[in-house]
């Protein structure tokens, strides 16, 4: 993987496609944690003089209402208060003002041009990787440095077309995502994967790919009853994904020994964090019952499971961490996994979130910025954010 350290960047036009996709209201950014990630290769390049560039997208634009609401200057401010140091903002995204002021940058200068998908307005320009955008933003630097893991899955003009045209290399956020999920392809064992969430159909993809390289799979959240089912459990009114119940009887039958499924269940009559709940033996729930939470047998048994490992990956929470009651047992797990100094790499919004929340994510050795590029590596596929680079 090339670098930033493998390009001469000093007194260079630098483009960084950052990921400065980050929760706004009423102007005001919610959690700054994207822009904060991006810091470490902005700083390096301020230390080697070079003019920096700033390219990020912000939400989706399909028509005019979605300029506002996803411009990108509040990010502009966010980054001059962490940096300490003024940084210029250009409206344009394109044309001959955005072309003064990059004229007119001097070392260590940076300009955050605003989001990327306001050229989506002109036949998705951005989103479907226009060559001629992606030629021109190059024009626009010396070097090009792709920083967004968030985006890394998709073919961009931002990412994948600056790529095509410039000499180009990751930042050290990228670095360090592709190197914490490229252990799991050689991992140390025992390698343990835990998947939440809610739907199968989401995660066929990893399954598939994971089963092959995992020691055991825990299997929590929604997606646990349709395993269930799939061994001809009552579910109750648990979620089902009634499609792939085929899908986990072949799972099921096909790994029997790696699969881990919940023996209990925190249940309740409705789908709310109001009413009481009650602890289950997986093979006792009613027809008017859902499990929202994993039991705590099961937890206990996760845990020793756990305990071995030598690398775990987690994806998506192990109930429905919305309600106060039913984040219980994801929060215990993630608290024996920091309290055991169980190596553990996050990955999916979801989880990372809930860790964020619980005030565990600073404790876990790695929790991915990118919740949809982490699925797609961790389904083997190719990343075209990063063959661009190669
Ligand atoms: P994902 O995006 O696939 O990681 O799924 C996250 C979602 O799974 C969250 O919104 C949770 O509420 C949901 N979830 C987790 N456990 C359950 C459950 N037992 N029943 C219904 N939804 C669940």
């Amino acid at each position: 993987m090339k670098t930033i350290k493998d390009l001469d960047i000093n007194d260079k036009k630098v483009i960084i496609r950052c990921d400065f996709n980050v929760p706004i209201k009423e102007g005001k950014i919610i959690d700054d944690t994207r822009i904060r990630a991006a810091l470490e290769t902005i700083n390096y390049c301020i230390e080697h003089n070079s003019k920096i560039i700033l390219l990020s997208h912000l939400g989706r634009i399909k028509e005019e209402s979605d300029l506002k609401k996803n411009d990108l200057s509040p990010v502009a401010k966010r980054l001059s208060e962490l940096l300490e140091r003024d940084i210029l903002f250009s409206e344009k995204t394109r044309g001959p003002e955005l072309e003064a002021v990059v004229d007119s940058l001097k070392s260590g200068d940076i300009l955050l041009i605003q989001n990327t998908r306001y050229e989506d307005l002109d036949g998705k320009k951005e989103s479907k990787n226009d060559e001629e955008l992606g030629k021109y933003w190059a024009s626009l630097g010396d070097v090009f440095i792709n920083d967004a893991f968030g985006t890394i899955h998709r073919a961009h003009a931002s990412n994948v077309g600056i790529a095509s045209n410039l000499d180009s290399a990751v930042g050290f956020l990228v670095e360090k995502e592709i190197q914490a999920l490229s252990t799991l392809n050689n991992p140390e064992r025992p390698f343990v994967v835990i998947l939440g969430g809610a739907k199968v159909e989401d995660k066929i993809g990893v399954i598939e790919n994971l089963v092959t390289k995992a020691d055991k799979i825990l299997i929590g959240g929604g997606m646990a009853f349709t395993f269930l089912k799939a061994q001809g459990m009552e579910i109750g009114k648990s979620l089902l994904d009634e499609n792939n119940i085929d899908f986990c009887k072949k799972i099921l039958s096909t790994y029997p020994e790696k699969i881990v499924l919940p023996i209990d269940f925190a249940v309740t009559n409705e789908y709310t964090n109001d009413e009481e709940y009650r602890q289950k033996a997986s093979d006792n729930i009613s027809i008017d019952e859902m499990g929202l939470d994993i039991g705590d047998k099961t937890l206990e048994n996760f845990e020793n499971i756990l305990r071995d490992s030598k690398i775990v990956m987690w994806n998506g929470p192990l109930g429905v961490y919305e309600f106060e009651k039913y984040k219980k047992n994801t929060d215990r797990l993630l608290e024996y996994i920091c309290n055991n100094n169980i190596k553990t790499i996050l990955g999916g919004g979801d989880i990372v979130a809930a860790a964020t929340q619980a005030g565990y994510k600073d404790k876990i050795y790695h929790a991915s910025t990118g919740g949809g590029a982490t699925l797609e590596y961790l389904e083997g596929k190719t990343l075209p954010g990063l063959a661009a680079i190669k």
